[in-house]
């Protein structure tokens, strides 16, 4: 655990929780009722371990839809899919709440060095990219390592050139070698063109070495040029690197077919097991059904929705319902632009007091290894027996604050509750955004290692009697 590395604090550590331990329990009913509702999580947190329904779930998703990009075909098939499920689980008031999105279509991608050494090279349109001109662009590489690099390179020797960011992203459990990486898939394309590039290439923001190469949104400007803007896979960054290395200036040829079409319609898919007691608070559990338009989205994220539907139905088959009502809400459009996030803050904007808790599943398929939450500084007690009926699952409590997922962002940001199970990462950027995000790329133990953890939060949150809300004000995040 990287919580965990210096044992010489643990004593210490200790005093301090059992000084923080639980409050008293005063009367017998309410040693009942704690034991009743540990005992209830316990077998469901069990039951859930051994279900294979997130994986039956996620099969057919990705075998009946594939891919389901913001505003294709794919999407509507989504929600189709997403409803039908919903109602066949027996999860109620379900309906899909519309959501405009964008609509980018990718279009044709091809790339290679002209001289001094000709070579085809697979790359990928960033997402949002606009088009090159039908003759493509052909123009000279000049590499920098990242944004700061670009900056010390005068404009007149970025003038007319295609930018290469060659920057290699770190493999680690957290992913944070992610966070380190990806703002030169984001803000690079606007950057180089401040600066008079006609493109940009970057080194897929991945750690794979495979030849597919991994695309995700980028953000233009508003006040530079739009240009073209794609990644190459990893072994070919690998070769334009090696041909830039022998001093000669590298030309090459750039052709993508994107372009934007009107805005179209989606939806955010929502369906509850109400709760018996106060139906109006509510336990968000989510992951979003979009997904890029290669591979099946099956870490990224149809995992998290199929870990969210099952934990769902896990607990709708419990005897009675839990206390308060667990939602599961699949979000439109997370990958290009936050739209089903933005479009559920507004809608429900009136009720998000009444949110004791959101949690969101989209880091794909790993074991879960961390439970945080960020919750009132009054129901830490609860946090912390949620994390001791985490711990056959080798699940660490993390004191620390939570921070949701992408989704949940406005959300948290309103002081809604969150809580993070965060899952090992150490392989997800191997094929994150790629044609290589398929099904075969997820254990089934894993999975329902993921809904149990999920399930039993859910319903520990839905069933105590301590209020969550509201959360502390959210802050920056260090990483
Ligand atoms: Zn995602």
């Amino acid at each position: 655990m990287a919580t965990s590395g210096n044992r010489s604090i643990l004593p210490a550590a200790l005093v301090l929780w059992t000084a923080l331990g639980p409050a008293p329990i005063t009367t017998a009913a309410e040693a009942q009722r704690a034991a009743t509702i540990d005992e209830t999580a316990a077998e469901l947190r069990d039951r859930a371990l051994a279900s294979p329904l997130a994986w039956e779930l996620l099969e057919s998703l990705t075998t009946e839809v594939g891919h389901r990009f913001a505003g294709s075909a794919g999407d509507r098939a989504a929600v189709a899919w997403a409803v039908a499920k919903m109602e066949e689980l027996g999860l109620e008031n379900v309906r899909a709440e519309p959501v405009t999105v964008p609509q980018w279509v990718r279009g044709e991608a091809r790339g290679r060095t002209l001289s001094p050494y000709p070579q085809e090279m697979k790359l990928i349109a960033l997402g949002g990219s606009v088009g090159t001109p039908e003759t493509g662009i052909e123009a000279e590489i000049l590499e920098v390592a990242g944004l700061e690099e670009l900056v010390e390179v005068p404009d007149a020797e970025v003038a007319g050139k295609i930018v290469f960011f060659n920057r290699r992203m770190e493999r680690r459990q957290d992913g944070r070698g992610y966070g380190q990486t990806v703002p030169i898939r984001g803000r690079g394309p606007s950057a180089a063109a401040a600066k008079g590039a006609v493109a940009v290439l970057i080194r897929s923001v991945g750690t794979g070495t495979h030849r597919f190469p991994h695309t995700g949104a980028l953000r233009y400007a508003e006040d530079t040029p739009r240009i073209p803007a794609a990644a190459l896979a990893v072994p070919d960054a690998d070769v334009l690197e090696a041909q830039l290395r022998r001093g000669q200036p590298v030309r090459f040829h750039l052709y993508l077919g994107s372009r934007y079409l009107a805005n179209t319609q989606s939806a955010n898919v929502i369906g509850e097991v109400v709760g018996r007691d106060k139906p109006g608070e509510i336990v968000l559990l989510g992951g979003h059904l979009d997904s890029w338009d290669v591979g099946t989205g099956a870490l990224d994220d149809g995992a998290g929705c199929a870990i969210s539907l099952a934990a769902a139905k896990l607990i709708a088959a419990l005897d009675r319902p839990p206390r308060r009502t667990i939602r599961v809400v699949l979000f439109a459009n997370e990958e290009f632009g936050l739209s089903g996030a933005e479009a559920y803050a507004q809608a429900h904007q009136a009720e998000l007091t009444t949110h004791q808790l959101a949690m969101e599943s989209d880091f794909g398929a790993g074991n879960v290894w961390r439970f945080a939450a960020s919750v009132e500084p009054a129901a830490r007690t609860a946090a912390q027996s949620i994390a001791t009926l985490l711990e056959p699952l080798e699940i660490a409590f993390d004191a620390g604050p939570a921070w949701g997922g992408a989704d949940l962002r406005y959300l948290h940001t309103s002081r809604v509750p969150v809580a993070d199970l965060t899952q090992d990462g150490t392989y997800y950027f191997d094929y994150h955004h790629t044609e290589d995000d398929t099904l075969d790329k997820v254990a089934p133990d894993a999975l329902a290692q993921n809904v149990a953890a999920y399930a039993t939060v859910a319903f520990y949150a839905a069933e105590t009697e301590t209020s969550f809300f509201p959360a502390p004000a959210r802050t920056q995040r260090e990483r």
